[in-house]
């Protein structure tokens, strides 16, 4: 009798553990696929937080459940994105914010933010504008907005010796923003696009897609390298009928512009820190909100993916994952010093850490504390409690 690869003798038990995993395949491919979940009760009123990616930095690569970094602020059934982590439209889907068949799915979109052009905030991006502008955005009458950086304006300087650093990538255009960006997609993936235009008669995405690079006040006064988050007072970036969107400058160099975002609603007011250490100009932007979404880190994971001694690009590296980013045992107090009511950790790096790991968050704030998970409906202020 042959041997299989492991060396053992196919047994009856292992034939009929191929059978019945056979047949468990065939059932899943006759099994109608589920068109997302449904909303949870009192999700159409209100104000409610959707966690749809929780992961931080590069982290969804490997191998973790969780979705790259990507929130919803759902509003009376309107939908408002913060920044397009990796697998950020799955999830939109999962947690039932698309509208079922025959609509297309991203009618319930409004208006998407992106705090930094960091990849793993925006690594999603093209999803939105290349499928979501031939498909899910097409039936729009107004084309949905969205609010980015914008450019950076100058490189940062070389960390470290300059010797043994590669030459950069797109020299006359070194720093772009949000919509120089974009329509660096546009361009990127100019083939697909104008086939839809053409063959498939779908809209061009620039009528249903408005992008428009984020201006901070006093901008020409700010050197980034020099303080990339000088103190300022909050500044307004968007309203309608639902919600006010305020942002402010934080702190995660050498980034430029990197944003943290206000949501207020009639219902209460949930804040987005983006990627920042503790930020004097994020306790501003958060003080006395109902819902602070801070990002954090495990420090103890940067030694271990990082041991010293540690070559030049390593100790960049393992610098900027400590001193851009809020140890979670420092994100309490930013919380307390806020008076925010609840604090929900996001963002997490690395996503598959332990609970006990971000239980330190709790120390020095007198608030809830909520590790964040995908999928996760959290209310906002005076909206129903939502399972
Ligand atoms: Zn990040
Ligand atoms: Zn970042």
């Amino acid at each position: 009798m042959h041997k299989n690869e492991n060396g053992m003798r196919p047994s009856r038990c292992n034939a009929l553990s191929k059978a019945v995993a056979a047949i468990a395949a065939m059932a899943a491919l006759l099994t109608p696929l589920a068109y997302g979940q449904p909303a949870p009760a009192g999700a159409k009123t209100g104000t409610h937080l959707v966690l749809l990616g929780t992961s931080g930095g590069r982290t969804a690569w490997r191998g973790v459940e969780a979705a790259g970094i990507s929130s919803a602020v759902v509003v009376n059934g309107q939908v408002y994105l913060v920044d397009f982590g990796a697998g950020w439209l799955r999830r939109f889907f999962q947690a039932g914010l698309g509208a079922p068949p025959p609509a297309r799915g991203l009618e319930s979109l409004r208006a998407a933010f992106i705090t930094h052009l960091h990849a793993d905030h925006v690594i999603d991006y093209p999803s939105l504008v290349l499928f979501g502008a031939s498909d899910g955005l097409s039936e729009r009458k107004t084309p949905l907005r969205v609010f980015g950086p914008g450019p950076r304006g100058k490189l940062p300087p070389v960390s470290g010796q300059a010797a043994g650093v590669s030459a950069i990538v797109a020299a006359d255009e070194p720093t772009p923003g949000t919509v120089a960006m974009t329509e660096g997609l546009y361009r990127a993936f100019a083939n697909d696009i104008n086939d839809n235009i053409l063959d498939s008669r779908k809209p061009n995405p620039h009528t249903r897609v408005q992008v428009q690079d984020i201006v901070v006040p006093g901008a020409t006064r700010i050197d980034p390298n020099r303080d990339s988050a000088p103190d300022m007072a909050p500044f307004p970036v968007y309203q309608d009928e639902n919600v006010r969107v305020t942002a402010t400058l934080v702190s995660h160099p050498p980034v430029y512009p990197s944003f943290a975002f206000r949501f207020d609603t009639a219902h209460g007011s949930v804040v987005f820190s983006g990627d920042t250490s503790p930020s004097r100009n994020l306790e501003r932007l958060a003080s006395g909100a109902d819902v602070l979404v801070h990002e954090v880190i495990d420090t103890a994971w940067v030694d271990v993916l990082y041991p010293k001694p540690r070559n030049a690009a390593q100790e960049a590296k393992a610098h900027h994952l400590v001193h851009s980013h809020t140890a979670v045992e420092d994100v309490g107090a930013v919380a307390q010093a806020a008076k925010v009511k609840v604090l929900v950790l996001s963002h997490l790096a690395p996503a598959d850490s332990a609970e006990r790991r971000w239980a330190r968050a709790k120390e020095g704030f007198d608030g809830t504390v909520i590790v964040g998970r995908d999928l996760q409906w959290i209310p906002v202020g005076a909206s129903s409690a939502a399972p």
